[in-house]
């Protein structure tokens, strides 16, 4: 989409699954990229070299141990595990998957939902995209054990409508995953029903928001409710639900097949694990890189090539269109929940788009207000109107038709921007401001 256009994206999945790590050749309109890492591979170590349309070479590969594993632990065993892997959300929320795990499980109503969210579209990220179309047979066996874990009889993988292909492989894996008694009435052989369907959105950010996906599913117009209650109380079709993103999903097989404790030895105490980061702009080997939590932000940038373009960092945006600007003197940012939170920006869902020197940082800040205007669906005031103006008032800055100083304009935007936080419905008015407070404050945009 336009977007991810412009903050560097447009990157296809089979130019993942395809692309060698020699292929060095970047600016922001290339399409070359490539997956890699710093140590040990989990959540990619089948992407590029296990086919993923077989089921027989996912086996082949360690597929479906961890839900043989996990039939074995038990509901309560597997989130324990869960829980002592210290797993959180990696869709941006960084909530503890176990913890959602077992407010479904415990829940008196007995139908119950576990939804895949697939509607990976914050800009600058595509990370889930390589894994659906890369190793779809994970995402199916990794909602069957949550399915599990907490009592759900029926998965949906809410998947965004740009991703045909992605869509079309997962729907493979689901076929083929059914045909063999690993989806259906007897989940390999055992007294456990459980099925999953594909629903694709029709390209509205706010689809990815959790509530605005149960909306859709039932067929009414994507729009966010308001919480309480939760979803894991009152979900899809007013039912305990879990909403878990495709990286938190893939996460879980290693977890359930290492064990929770040692799992959590990974990454640091606070933040464990490793993590996937989307990197694209000016950097020479765009692509999805798993690391350690605690990484540096320098050190993933050295992964992916450094620093293209001009060869001159001028800043990254760090968390996508709804994250922050950090400066190249925050190289050494260690990646971390902890780490972002204290030098207040935040890790969202692991996108780290590179500007050089001789980006005009006016055209990125005004393209990511109009991101947000187009997007906000309407449904809430701060939202509805802060975007526009917010939009507006950029505008006028950046094209020197100021009313009254550059100083009022700003104070104006830090108003608007405080009430579309404090008082929109969703994440999306929530954090429409974020990208441009930073830019502000974090790389004196305006100071002239
Ligand atoms: Fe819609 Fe924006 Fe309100 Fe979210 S914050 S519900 S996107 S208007």
């Amino acid at each position: 989409d336009d977007a991810m256009g412009v903050l560097g994206g447009g990157i296809e999945p089979d130019d993942v699954l395809a692309a060698s790590p020699r292929n060095t050749r970047n600016t922001q309109s290339t399409q070359s990229t490539q997956i890699g890492g710093i140590g040990e591979l989990r959540l990619l170590r089948r992407v590029g070299t296990v086919d993923p349309t077989s089921l027989d070479a996912y086996r082949k590969a360690g597929g479906y141990k961890a839900l043989e594993q996990a039939l074995k632990l038990g509901p309560e065993g597997i989130i324990r595990e869960v829980t002592d892997a210290k797993l959180l959300g990696r869709g941006g929320a960084a909530f503890p998957t176990g913890r959602k795990w077992d407010a479904v499980r415990t829940q008196a109503e007995k139908t119950r939902y576990i939804i895949c969210n697939a509607d990976e579209s914050e800009p600058g990220t595509f990370k889930d995209r390589v894994l659906l179309t890369g190793d779809p047979f994970a995402i199916v066996e990794a909602m069957t054990i949550g399915a599990y874990a907490a009592g759900c009889s029926r998965g949906y993988v809410y998947i965004r409508g740009e991703y045909p292909l992605g869509a079309e492989r997962v729907q493979h894996a689901i076929d083929r995953a059914r045909a063999a008694g690993l989806l259906g009435p007897k989940v390999m052989g055992h007294k456990f029903a459980f099925d999953i369907e594909v629903r694709r959105g029709a390209g509205a950010y706010i689809c990815g928001e959790e509530t605005a996906i149960f909306e859709s599913i039932e067929g009414r117009r994507g729009e966010p409710r308001n919480k309480p209650p939760f979803p894991v109380q009152h979900g899809l079709f007013g039912k305990p639900t879990i909403v878990n993103n495709v990286e938190t999903l893939a996460n879980v097989l290693p977890i359930i097949l290492e064990g929770g404790a040692a799992a959590a030895q990974i990454g640091t105490r606070d933040s464990a694990g490793t993590r996937l980061f989307c990197l694209s702009g000016h950097v020479t080997n765009p692509g999805v890189y798993e690391v350690p939590m605690g990484t540096t932000l320098g050190e993933l940038m050295a992964l992916a090539g450094g620093v293209a373009g001009s060869g001159t960092l001028q800043c990254a945006l760090l968390g996508g269109a709804a994250g922050a600007f950090v400066r190249p003197d925050e190289m050494s940012l260690k990646l971390t929940h902890e780490d972002t939170r204290a030098a207040g920006v935040s890790l969202g869902s692991g996108v780290v788009v590179a500007f050089d020197d001789t980006v005009d940082m006016h055209d990125v800040i005004l393209r990511i207000a109009k991101f947000f205007r187009d997007e906000s669906c309407g449904q809430c005031v701060p939202c509805r109107v802060g975007t526009v103006r917010q939009e507006e008032a950029l505008h006028r800055i950046v094209s020197g038709r100021t009313l009254g100083s550059v100083a009022q304009e700003v104070a104006l935007l830090e108003e608007v921007g405080v009430a579309m936080r404090d008082a929109s419905i969703c994440g999306l008015g929530q954090t429409a401001y974020a990208a441009v407070e930073s830019a502000i404050h974090r790389i004196g945009l305006f100071n002239g």
